[in-house]
């Protein structure tokens, strides 16, 4: 999937304008991608549908591309699809907090048990494990032995004992102990069948759980997402984990599980170790899914930066041909919020004449400096610096502390400013650029 949607929007990337058609184009190769990945077949009519609707018509912010344009809204409307902010347990007001986990046999319930609890731990919390799956022995020990790892309480009862009365009996021992959460692992069946859910919704009545979570295997797609259909109807849950996306299991079930069920995935599985549980993020996921976090990284950063209304500014100062010194500095400043300009520049087809702003790196005392070297200028040369001949560099460098080599780069490095900047708004006003060649 990750390869698809990359070749999809690198070709994207290097278009000028977005016409419809080529919107339309665009996500007809993502439709295919997201099918591929095992995505819901509603789910993805519904995200292209939206995709379509915000990329058709819309402005493109000054400091991006159509095509970046394009990757940001895909990318954010993935993100949202998922759940636009990374869930977090719903701690109890009256601890503890009684966590119960659900799902089909092998999906990793005993294992993100587990992780659960030692996430837990780690915060701070005391948590006990509960070891309801009464059918498997084997699942009890398979606990008991995770918790020991981890030092961590396992509540058990003898053979016989319904997981009911376990459940049950471990939330009195958790009042009593102080335990906080109180994370209780379930049998699983092979299918979904009656048994399962009328034990489930049992545990559910006697305890009343804060959470029921529902454990699921990323690594059978859409299967995942009707599995999640069935236990949120016949039982009710308060979230999803989503386990095994470690590997190259494709972001399919993370995608779909969401808008379908409505319930927020809470976590993820990314290992087998007790350690390999995440937070849920969904932009982090997205991005995942997309397989490009660094591009997505640097549009972020340069549209933080680049303020919409500031960059008009600046447009209008370049059709005035006003673009001073001072301005530079300005976007000097910026530039230092976003570490280097490298990674911006290497997002404009051709931006390798760009040799002076190339690994031009903005820290604190570089930026004082450049300063320095502006005001030791007359305001004539500030507006001007051509005038600035060999006499004036030296007097230039010694009032403000700094070498002619310095104040040379200063004004090659606003040389080289201007055209980007001329480049940009040529760019954000739609011009066609190729086989200008700077
Ligand atoms: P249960 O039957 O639902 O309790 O599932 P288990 O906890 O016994 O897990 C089944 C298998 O999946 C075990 O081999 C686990 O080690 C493995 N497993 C669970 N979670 C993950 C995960 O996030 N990543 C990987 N790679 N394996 C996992
Ligand atoms: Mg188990």
């Amino acid at each position: 999937l990750a390869e698809k949607l990359q070749n999809t929007l690198r070709k994207l990337k290097s278009k000028g304008k977005l016409s419809e058609a080529e919107v339309n184009e665009a996500l007809r190769e993502i439709r295919l991608a997201l099918l591929e990945a095992d995505v819901n077949f509603k789910v993805v009519k519904e995200f292209l549908s939206k995709v379509k609707e915000r990329a058709v018509g819309q402005e493109v912010l000054e400091s991006l591309t159509p095509g970046q344009q394009v990757v940001k809204i895909v990318y954010e409307e993935l993100a949202n699809l998922m759940g636009s902010h990374e869930s977090k347990i719903n701690w109890a007001s009256r601890p503890p907090t009684v966590i119960v986990l659900a799902g089909l046999q092998g999906s990793g319930k005993t294992t993100t048990a587990a992780k659960l609890a030692y996430f837990c731990q780690k915060q701070g919390r005391r948590p006990l494990l509960v070891a309801a799956d009464v059918y498997r022995p084997a699942a009890v020990e398979q606990l008991k032995i995770l918790g020991q790892q981890c030092q961590l309480p396992v509540f058990s009862l003898e053979e016989g004992c319904s997981p009911v009365d376990i459940t049950r009996l471990s939330l009195e021992q958790a009042v009593k102990s102080g335990y906080d959460p109180v994370i209780v692992d379930t049998a699983g069946r092979l299918h979904i069948d009656e048994e399962m859910m009328d034990e489930l919704r049992a545990i559910k009545g006697t305890i009343q759980p804060h959470e029921v979570l529902l454990v699921l295997d990323a690594m059978t797609g859409q299967d995942a997402v009707k599995v999640a259909e069935t236990f949120h109807q016949q039982v009710g849950l308060t979230g999803v984990i989503l386990t095994k996306l470690d590997g190259d299991t494709r972001g399919g079930a993370a995608l779909s599980v969401r808008a379908v069920t409505g319930c927020p995935i809470k976590f993820i599985g990314v290992g087998e170790k007790v350690e390999a549980l995440e937070a849920f993020h969904p932009d982090r996921i997205a991005a995942r899914i997309l397989g490009m976090g660094d591009v997505l990284t640097i549009i972020e950063r340069a549209q933080a930066a680049f303020d919409q209304a500031q960059a008009r500014e600046f447009q209008r100062k370049l059709r005035q041909k006003d673009f001073t010194l001072e301005d530079f500095l300005e976007q000097l400043k910026q530039i230092k919020k976003m570490g280097s300009l490298d990674e911006l520049l290497s997002l404009f087809p051709g931006s390798g004449p760009f040799k002076q702003l190339k690994g031009l790196q903005v820290d604190e005392r570089e930026l004082l400096h450049m300063e320095a070297i502006i005001q030791s200028m007359t305001p004539e040369e500030r507006r001007n610096p051509t005038i600035i001949n060999g006499s004036r560099k030296r007097r230039i460098a010694a009032g403000s502390g700094t070498s002619v080599q310095a104040v040379n780069r200063l004004l090659r490095q606003f040389s080289e400013a201007q055209k980007l900047m001329e480049r940009l708004s040529e760019l954000s006003s739609g011009k066609k650029t190729k086989g200008k060649g700077f």
